[in-house]
Order: structure tokens, then C-alpha cells, then sequence
């Protein structure tokens, strides 16, 4: 019916340029009540390091249970919540929930471990930002040392003295800084010199591939060489295979993030996971 009232339009839709925008708007009108009621959660992946093989971390990430749609990517909303400006209030959340998370898993007697947790560049523009991260660690109990917190170059579209002096307040603060996806964008060598990191996080691109293609090895083997010098611990993201692993451990890469161990998973499922890691380890 929507095609007959836009006749008189004259306006020529295709079925994909309908389709696209309508389950946009869709999760653009649901996403307003979903963190009432509930509909959001956090999975947690682990992070392994590469020498010792146990568990030093976890990314937290979002999923989103629709009602109609099932699972809903954080791929699909995201950009939607930055675009609403949703992110703001939504990334909140997930820090809060992240951090209460942890306390929880210590009150079970978990050892503790750094959980990451991703921001938006939306996040950054705030600026209040700082003070509002410092009052969500505060209020969940946590202290900044344990919160890793992972951005992108996007961050640095808008204001890069500004964003840098951000980043400084968060340093000093104590939080941890991860550099997010490198290998997509840009990849200046100059974030590298620049912002307080504490991390770098290679993706997924960086090692598709890298089993059979020796010029990304060697790539690969140059950039681990480049953040150690700088004083960054790497780690790989989105490791599949034995193979890969194997490559990833020749060349000095500190922890890994992939399938290959395990894939994001609901808290209560990590926390067994994690458990029984250290029992198969004592
Ligand atoms: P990201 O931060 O780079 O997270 C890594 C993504 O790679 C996750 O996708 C994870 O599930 C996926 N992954 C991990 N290991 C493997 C692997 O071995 N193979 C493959 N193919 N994929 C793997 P996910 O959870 O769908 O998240 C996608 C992106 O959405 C994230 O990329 C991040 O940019 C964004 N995101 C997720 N949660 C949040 C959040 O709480 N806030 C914000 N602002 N962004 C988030
Ligand atoms: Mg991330
Ligand atoms: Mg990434
Ligand atoms: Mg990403």
C-alpha cells in the first residue's frame, strides 16, 4: 500500500532502496525502548596470551535481542545508534554493565582480568566524557587499571588536538587505551606516535591470508616489530585456525582474540569457560 499512496509522487523505488530503509527505521523506533526493556546484553570473548596460553582479558560486545528480528548485529544498529545519537546513553550502558560485570565475576572468586570495552567517536564528542566515564567506574566499584577501552581513527575525523587532549585525561585517569581495527583505515604510523596507547589490536584483515601470502607475513612481522618499540602489547583479532596461530606466535604477537578459542559468549558461559580453563590449568 505504501507504493499506491506515493504514486502521485512520481517517485521511482526499487525494492532494495525500499527494503534497506524500512528495517532501518524499524530498528530506529524499537531501539528507544530496548534498553528498557531489556532487550540489550554483553557477550564477552576471551583474550589469550600467546606465550602462556591463558586467558588475560575479554572484549565485552553488544547484541541486541529484538522481539521480531532475533539476534541483531551490532553492525546494523550501531551506526544507526551514532546517527540517533542512541550511542550515547547505549555506550553508557555498556560501560556500567561491563564494570558490574566484573565486580560480580570477583565476588565469585574469578581472578581478575581486563575487560575491553568498545567507544564510539559519538562517545568522544561529549564533553563530558571523561568525568562521565570516571563516575560509571566510581559507581560500579571498579578501578580505571582494569578497563581497557577500544577506540578507531574515526575518533580523530573531527578535532585530533582536542580528541588527543581526551585521550591524555583518560590516560591519566588510569584507564587502558586500545587501538581498534588497525590495518583498516588509515593506519597512520602517527596515531602510533601520538596517543597514550596502551595497545594495539590488529584485525582481522591483517591476517586473512597470511598462512599462504608471504608479503603480509612480512607486513605482519613489521608492525608487531613497530608496536614493540613503542611499548604496545599486540594482539590479533579474529584468529581461525591453527595455522594462522602458528604464524601469529613466530612473529612475537603478545595475545589472541578468534574462534579459534572461543567465540563472544553470554556472561555465565565465560565465566564457566574461564573456570574451567584454570582448573585444566592447575
Ligand atoms: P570489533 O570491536 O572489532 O570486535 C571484533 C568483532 O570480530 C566482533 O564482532 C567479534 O564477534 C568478531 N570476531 C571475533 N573473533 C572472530 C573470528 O575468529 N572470526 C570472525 N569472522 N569474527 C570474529 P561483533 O561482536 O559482531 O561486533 C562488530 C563490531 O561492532 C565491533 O568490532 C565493534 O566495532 C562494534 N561493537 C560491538 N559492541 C560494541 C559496543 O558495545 N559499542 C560500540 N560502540 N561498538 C560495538
Ligand atoms: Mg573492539
Ligand atoms: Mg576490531
Ligand atoms: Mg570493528
Amino acid at each position: 500500500y505504501v507504493a499506491k499512496k506515493e504514486r502521485n509522487t512520481c517517485k521511482i523505488y526499487s525494492p532494495s532502496m525500499n527494503d534497506v530503509p524500512k528495517k532501518e527505521i524499524m530498528l530506529e523506533n524499537s531501539m528507544l525502548n530496548a534498553l528498557e526493556l531489556g532487550q540489550f546484553m554483553l557477550y564477552y570473548q576471551p583474550k589469550i596470551d600467546v606465550k602462556t596460553g591463558r586467558i588475560n582479558g575479554a572484549e565485552a560486545l553488544i547484541r541486541w535481542k529484538h522481539p521480531e528480528l532475533g539476534m541483531v548485529s551490532p553492525l546494523d544498529f550501531i551506526p544507526i545508534a551514532e546517527k540517533t545519537g542512541f550511542i550515547i546513553p547505549l555506550g553508557e550502558w555498556v560501560l556500567y554493565t561491563a564494570c558490574r560485570q566484573m565486580s560480580e565475576w570477583e565476588r565469585m572468586g574469578l581472578p581478575r582480568l581486563t575487560v575491553s570495552v568498545n567507544m564510539s567517536m559519538i562517545q568522544f564528542q561529549q564533553k563530558q566524557i571523561v568525568h562521565t566515564i570516571e563516575r560509571i567506574l566510581s559507581d560500579a566499584g571498579i578501578r580505571p587499571e582494569q578497563i581497557e577501552l577500544e577506540i578507531t581513527e574515526s575518533i580523530f575525523m573531527d578535532n585530533q588536538e582536542y580528541t588527543l587532549k581526551i585521550l591524555h585525561e583518560l590516560q591519566q585517569l588510569g584507564v587502558k587505551l586500545s587501538l581498534d581495527d588497525f590495518g583498516t583505515g588509515y593506519s597512520s604510523l602517527s596515531y602510533l606516535q601520538n596517543i597514550p596507547l596502551h595497545t594495539l589490536k590488529l584485525d582481522k584483515s591483517f591476517i586473512s591470508d597470511i598462512v599462504s601470502d608471504y608479503k603480509k607475513q612480512m607486513i605482519f612481522k613489521s608492525v608487531v616489530v613497530i608496536a614493540h618499540n613503542l611499548n604496545l602489547r599486540v594482539v590479533t583479532e579474529g584468529v581461525e585456525t591453527e595455522e594462522e596461530l602458528r604464524v601469529i606466535r613466530e612473529h612475537n604477537c603478545d595475545a589472541v582474540q578468534g574462534y579459534i578459542f572461543s567465540p563472544p559468549v553470554p556472561a555465565p558461559k565465560f565465566a564457566k569457560l574461564y573456570m574451567d580453563h584454570l582448573t585444566a590449568e592447575a
